[in-house]
C-alpha cells in the first residue's frame, strides 16, 4: 500500500512539474510586467479554484474577501465547451477547495481533475438538489438514436435556472469552507445567511414577474434545453429547442429541426430565446423560418459588469426579458 501511494504521489508531481513548465513562461512575463508587493497574509489564505461564475459569484459573497479566488471561466464561456487552459491546471493542483456545479455540466473537468490528482478537494455544489432527467420539451422519439454525440450525463445540470437550488449551493459551499478554514467558519455561515434571504426575495419576485405573462404564452422555445428547473418552478412550458439536448455539444437532425418549426408554428410561440455564449446560427435559421423574434439571453455565464454581471443581477435581466417578450 506504502509503494502504491508513492507511485501515485510522484505520479502527481511529474504531472505537476509538466503543467508547471508549460506555463512557466507565461508566468515569467506576467511577474515581471507587474510591481513587487510585499508578502501579505495572502499567502495563509485558503486556496479556492471554482469553475463557473455562477458558482465563482457565490462563493465569493459567502466567503467575503477571506479567500484566494480563481474563476476558471470567464464572463461568454460557455461551460459545456470550455478547454482547460495549461494555468487551469496549475490552479486546479494548488487549490485547497474546488467548486463545481456537478451533474455533467463541465464535460472538460474529469480530465482537468485527473490531470492534477486533486479530486479530494472537489465540492459539488449541486450535492442535495434533486436532479431532473430530460426536460419537458424532448420530444424526439424513444426509439430514435437522440442521444448520439450527448457527452453530458442523463441528468439536466442546469440547476442555476432556480434561485432555491442556490439555497442549496449556499449550505453546500459554507460548509466546506467552516470545515477546511474554522477560524473564518462564522464568517462563512452569517454571509451565508444573508444570501439566502436575496434568494428568498428573488424568488418572490420571479413569481411576481411570471404572473404579468398570461398563462397561454407561458411557452419556452430555447437553443438547447435549458430551462428544465426554470419551467418547473415557474409554470412554464419548454415545448422545444433547437438542439434538443441539455448540452450544446449535442446534435440535431433536420428531422428534429422540422419537428421544431411545426411546433412553434402550432402553439404561436411569441420568441425563441438564445444565449449569448452559443453559436446562433441554427436559431437563426428557425426564426426565419418561423417568423418569430430571437432573444438573446445570458444562459452559461455571468456577463462582464452589466446586465448580469451577477447572479441575481443575471436572473433579473433574464426574467424581465422572457416578460416583455412574451406578455
Ligand atoms: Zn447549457
Amino acid at each position: 500500500m506504502l509503494d502504491r501511494d508513492m507511485i501515485v504521489k510522484n505520479n502527481r508531481i511529474i504531472g505537476f512539474l509538466i503543467f508547471t513548465l508549460l506555463t512557466l513562461s507565461v508566468f515569467l512575463v506576467g511577474c515581471s510586467a507587474k510591481t513587487t508587493t510585499a508578502p501579505t497574509a495572502a499567502d495563509e489564505k485558503l486556496k479556492v479554484v471554482t469553475t463557473t461564475s455562477f458558482v465563482g459569484d457565490v462563493v465569493s459573497i459567502i466567503a467575503g474577501g477571506a479567500v484566494e479566488m480563481t474563476v476558471l471561466l470567464e464572463p461568454g464561456q460557455n461551460p459545456h465547451s470550455y478547454q482547460p487552459a495549461p494555468q487551469d491546471m496549475v490552479k486546479v493542483f494548488e487549490a485547497d477547495l474546488i467548486f463545481v456545479n456537478g451533474l455533467g455540466l463541465e464535460e472538460f473537468l474529469d480530465d482537468l481533475i485527473a490531470g492534477t490528482g486533486n479530486a479530494d478537494a472537489v465540492i459539488i455544489v449541486s450535492d442535495g438538489i434533486s436532479p431532473l432527467k430530460r426536460a419537458e420539451g424532448d420530444h424526439e422519439d424513444e426509439d430514435q438514436e437522440g442521444d448520439e454525440g450527448h457527452a453530458g450525463s442523463d441528468q439536466d445540470p442546469h440547476v442555476w435556472f432556480d434561485p432555491n437550488n442556490i439555497i442549496i449551493w449556499t449550505e453546500q459551499i459554507a460548509f466546506a469552507l467552516a470545515e477546511k478554514d474554522p477560524e473564518n467558519a462564522e464568517i462563512y455561515l452569517e454571509n451565508a445567511e444573508v444570501y439566502r434571504e436575496e434568494l428568498k426575495e428573488l424568488d418572490g419576485w420571479i413569481r411576481e414577474q411570471v404572473a404579468l405573462i398570461p398563462p397561454a404564452n407561458r411557452e419556452l422555445v430555447t437553443d438547447h434545453t435549458v430551462f428544465g428547473y426554470f419551467v418547473e418552478e415557474y409554470g412554464f412550458t419548454q415545448i422545444g429547442a433547437v438542439i434538443p439536448a441539455q448540452t450544446t455539444e449535442a446534435e440535431t437532425s433536420g428531422q428534429q429541426l422540422a419537428y421544431l418549426i411545426d411546433i412553434i408554428r402550432e402553439e404561436e410561440v411569441k420568441a425563441i430565446f438564445i444565449g449569448v455564449d452559443f453559436d446562433p446560427t441554427l436559431s437563426q435559421m428557425v426564426a426565419k423560418d418561423t417568423g418569430v423574434d430571437l432573444i438573446p439571453l445570458y444562459f452559461g455565464s455571468l456577463s462582464a459588469g452589466a446586465p448580469a454581471g451577477t447572479y441575481l443581477t443575471f436572473m433579473r435581466h433574464n426574467v424581465k426579458t422572457i416578460v416583455n417578450a412574451l406578455r
